[in-house]
Order: structure tokens, then C-alpha cells, then sequence
């Protein structure tokens, strides 16, 4: 490992064949978070471009955009705010449904959470249709937010989200891409 040609993150991260759901190879990145070297690397080089951008809250989306969400807020010096499935938030919330790769959901976030012309860093593991970026990126709309960016470990390229996103105006960053789905 020679850490001075950066750190090989598409290396760390595992490929499931067949999970959830036959047809989808689902993109493991505990072998990634597993590595100090890893789970470091993913989080500098997610929030590096963001460290003079005046960042006011780093919105994560549940579970594995909490993960990173945390750290990159702690390293910017920001708040976090959660964006969760629907009905784990425990005060008034506002929703927004989404189809998933594999599904049809709901997300949430806190309806007080974010205030008119709040700075938003807007981060997940993996964007695959956009689906859930997108609603998350309405959420933060509809609160007030001015989403500065969505940042993300993993691309999948060929199902079109990060194309979706960049579309609808929003700055797109990501470490890997994988092809195909
Ligand atoms: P999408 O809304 O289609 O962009 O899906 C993104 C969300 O679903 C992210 O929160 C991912 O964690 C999860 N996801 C979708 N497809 C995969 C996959 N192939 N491997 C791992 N996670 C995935």
C-alpha cells in the first residue's frame, strides 16, 4: 500500500452478487469503513473541496450517509442533520417518496431542522437511479436549504442518478464508479 498515490478505495469496497434481490450486486462498503486507512481516505476525500465553502449542515441519509455524514461534519465543523426512513424521526417531520433500485419508499427529515438559507453538504455511501438523492435534495429545498453539493463514495454511473443531479443544478462529487448496476 503506498499511501502516497492516495489510497485505493474502489479496492476496499465489496461486491454481493444477487443482494437484496437477484440481478443487483449490492456494494459493501463495511470492508471499506473495516480499514483505518479506508475509512479515513473516504471521508478527507469526500469533504475536502467543502472545507472553505462554509458548510452549515451536513445532511446524511440513513443508515450508511450517517456514517460518513458524522465524520465529514466533526471535520468541517458543522452540524449534522438526519434524513431517515419514514417514522423514525420523533418530532414533526416533513416526507417525501422516492423510488429506490430495489423499492418504493418515504424519507423524512425534521421539519425544523433546517432554516431559510442554511448551507447544506448533502451526503450517502452510493447513487444509483437518484431516486433518494433526489428526495433528499427536495427535503432540503422545501426546508429552506441551499444544497451547496451531494457527495458520494460510489457512483453507478449507467442507472443515471448522478446525471439526474447534476441536471436539476446540484454539484456532484464522488470517489469511485462502478459500471453497470
Ligand atoms: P438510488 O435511490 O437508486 O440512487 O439508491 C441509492 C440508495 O440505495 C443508497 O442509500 C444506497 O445505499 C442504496 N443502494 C442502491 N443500490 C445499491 C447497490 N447496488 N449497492 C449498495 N447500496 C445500494
Amino acid at each position: 500500500m503506498d499511501l502516497r498515490q492516495g489510497f485505493d478505495i474502489a479496492r476496499y469496497i465489496r461486491a454481493i452478487p444477487d443482494y437484496p434481490k437477484p440481478g443487483i450486486i449490492f456494494r459493501d462498503i463495511t470492508t471499506l469503513f473495516s480499514n483505518p486507512y479506508g475509512f479515513r481516505a473516504s471521508v478527507d476525500e469526500l469533504m475536502w473541496p467543502f472545507l472553505q465553502e462554509n458548510i452549515d449542515y451536513v445532511v446524511g441519509i440513513e443508515a450508511r450517509g450517517f456514517i460518513l455524514g458524522g465524520a465529514i461534519a466533526h471535520e468541517l465543523g458543522c452540524g449534522f442533520i438526519p434524513i431517515r426512513k419514514k417514522g423514525k424521526l420523533p418530532a414533526q417531520t416533513i416526507g417525501q417518496d422516492y423510488t429506490l433500485e430495489y423499492g418504493v419508499d418515504t424519507i423524512e427529515i425534521h421539519a425544523d431542522a433546517i432554516q431559510d438559507g442554511d448551507r447544506i453538504l448533502l451526503v450517502d455511501d452510493l447513487i444509483a437511479t437518484g431516486g433518494t438523492a433526489m428526495a433528499a435534495v427536495e427535503l432540503i429545498k422545501r426546508s429552506g436549504g441551499e444544497v451547496v453539493a451531494a457527495c458520494f463514495v460510489i457512483d453507478l454511473p449507467d442507472l443515471g442518478g448522478s446525471a439526474k443531479l447534476i441536471e436539476a443544478g446540484v454539484k456532484f462529487h464522488k470517489l469511485v464508479e462502478f459500471e453497470g448496476d
